[in-house]
């Protein structure tokens, strides 16, 4: 088809995002990235990045700075709390799989600051930052973006194709009349930053521990200069009491009893969904990221998938753009979405799950049989895969 509008249009200058913008613009492809804040959030969002996450941004040169800025992570834990017995992973068992065979812990600001300066330098990208999508529009041959800048004007932006990666509440989703099905855990997380260094006082610690203890579970999670601990409220204990100073103190002086305050940097509750839309695209409309699914961090999936959607995505759209038919893009949907929904949202629901399991017997079976997955390396391998999310890579790029 002919096509009247040379332009592709990306909502959203959130990980994915941006991340479709590079892939586009070194293409050759005019972009405009349309962002509704001023200046980038701040929240605690994705930290940990996964191996072929890592080879994935080699292609744009990436890996290597975003390697620089994080903590490399060869083992991870799944850990009884206080008595240290722990099954670890070790990710040398998937050396032969990737390029990168370990987790890296780095923030998704730093790789969303290093992307923009690339962008900076690219032609072919303009981002706009203070301009919120309002409505899309679409006709047989083009889109049309209807914008209100930060000052309050509105404005009608045509666009060849335009790719919704504006998040969870997506306003391109439901322009185009999808929705996020699926259901919303009951618990809140409440994750708190910290500069304790746990690594001096818990035997044999990875960088990525996953927790029981006699009062619930808790996760540590370590950043190049920090520590994130995911903490959940106490039975009876409310959202709004579990957040106040003195109940995030207790349960720290549970993990590790000092004595002395921590030094708590900050500390923010987060729901956890489990959702997913019935189609990432709607004619001229594709999503990617959050804006077609989210789910439990407990694992770290949700920016790495919605990046593995982002190459996808952006490897079909030039091939379109040049010249092939516009049903090339359904494919992006039908690799993606079952990988998603089956691997991603099954893995993180599995992650989540097991974690929150409270019967002593059951969190022992399930130990032993972690530790024996750990020690036979076939085992460990495929389970490595899996959770490193190759497996779901290898089966989408397999789907027609
Ligand atoms: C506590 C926590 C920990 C996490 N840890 C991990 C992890 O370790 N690993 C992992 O892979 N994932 C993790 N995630 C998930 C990860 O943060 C998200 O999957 C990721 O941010 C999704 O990226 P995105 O670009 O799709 O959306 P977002 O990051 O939400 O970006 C969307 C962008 O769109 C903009 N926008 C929204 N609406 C509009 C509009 N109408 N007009 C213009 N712009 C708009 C927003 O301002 C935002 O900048 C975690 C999430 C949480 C909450």
């Amino acid at each position: 088809m002919r096509r009247v509008v040379d332009q592709v249009i990306v909502v959203g200058a959130g990980p994915v995002g941006l991340t479709c913008a590079a892939l586009l613009a070194r293409a050759g492809i005019p972009v405009l990235v349309l962002e509704a804040t001023l200046e980038r959030g701040r929240d605690l969002r994705a930290s940990t990045w996964h191996p072929p996450t890592l080879d994935l941004l080699d292609e744009l040169d990436l890996a290597t700075p975003l390697v620089a800025a994080g903590l490399v992570t060869p083992t991870w834990q799944v850990r009884m709390h206080p008595s240290g017995e722990r099954a670890v992973f070790d990710l040398a068992a998937i050396a032969g799989d990737t390029r990168h065979p370990y987790r890296l812990q780095c923030e998704q600001q730093v790789y969303c600051e290093l992307l923009e300066a690339r962008l900076a330098g690219m032609s072919r990208v303009t981002v706009w930052r203070g301009v919120e999508v309002t409505d899309v529009a679409q006709a047989d041959d083009h889109a049309t973006v209807t914008v209100r800048r930060s000052g309050g004007a509105t404005e009608a932006l045509p666009a060849a194709w335009v790719i919704g990666a504006d998040g969870a509440r997506s306003r391109v989703r439901e322009a185009v009349g999808l929705q996020l099905e699926g259901s919303t855990y009951p618990e809140t997380t409440i994750l708190a930053t910290t500069t304790f260094p746990f690594q001096a006082h818990l035997d044999g610690l990875s960088n990525v521990n996953y927790c029981w203890s006699a009062e619930g579970t808790f996760s540590l999670l370590r950043l190049p200069r920090l520590w994130r601990v995911s903490l959940y409220a106490d039975e009876g204990e409310s959202v709004e009491q579990a957040m106040q100073a003195d109940s995030i103190e207790a349960k720290l002086q549970r993990i590790v009893p000092t004595g002395v305050p921590y030094e708590v940097l900050e500390a923010r509750p987060y729901r956890i969904h489990q959702r997913i839309v019935a189609n990432y695209r709607q004619g001229r409309v594709l999503l990617a990221g959050d804006a077609a699914h989210l789910n439990s961090p407990s694992g770290g999936m949700g920016m790495n998938g919605g990046l593995h959607d982002a190459f996808n995505l952006c490897g079909k759209l030039v091939r379109v753009w040049h010249g092939e038919p516009p049903a090339l893009l359904d494919r992006y949907g039908r690799q993606r979405r079952p990988i998603a929904r089956e691997q991603i949202l099954a893995q993180a629901h599995q992650n989540r799950t097991r974690m929150q399991e409270r019967d002593p017997a059951k969190r022992r079976e399930t130990l032993r049989d972690l530790q024996a997955t750990a020690a036979d390396p076939a085992r460990a391998r495929d389970y490595l895969l899996r959770t490193s999310m190759i497996t779901g890579l290898r089966q989408a790029a397999a789907i027609e």
